[in-house]
């Protein structure tokens, strides 16, 4: 596991989770599945977004397919969909913790679907 990984775990280990669901998706974020993403918006706004990956993250190329398929969706959520907590209120003091370089969030710029094209 590449340390910038560990180090993330170590961080999301000692935060204080508004419940194991929503932990449990930060800590899944890059791999097949469901995952909660954390950021800012343009405007540096706590923003929050529900991920589904149909393959896990540098998989995305291994994909062949005769139609188009999208194989990654981000959908903004502003309540925890596990226990229903307002996320900016809770997450407001540990907000920039929970921001991942490595997952390409930047300023959650990446709102639109990841679809593969049928390859010619
Ligand atoms: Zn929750």
């Amino acid at each position: 596991m590449p340390l910038k990984m560990l180090r993330r775990l170590s961080k999301a280990r000692k935060m204080r989770w508004c419940c194991i669901g929503f932990k449990a998706g930060y800590e899944s974020a890059g791999r097949r599945g469901t995952a909660y993403l954390v950021g800012r918006d343009s405007l540096g706004a706590p923003e929050f977004l529900i991920q589904h990956r149909a393959v896990d993250k540098g998989d995305e190329n291994h994909i062949k397919s005769d139609i188009s398929v999208t194989i990654i969706t981000d959908s903004r959520i502003l309540f925890c969909s596990s226990c229903g907590t307002n996320l900016a209120e809770f997450y407001k003091d540990s907000l920039d913790e929970l921001f991942r370089d490595d997952l390409e969030l930047g300023i959650l710029k990446k709102h639109e679907s990841f679809v593969l094209k049928p390859q010619d």
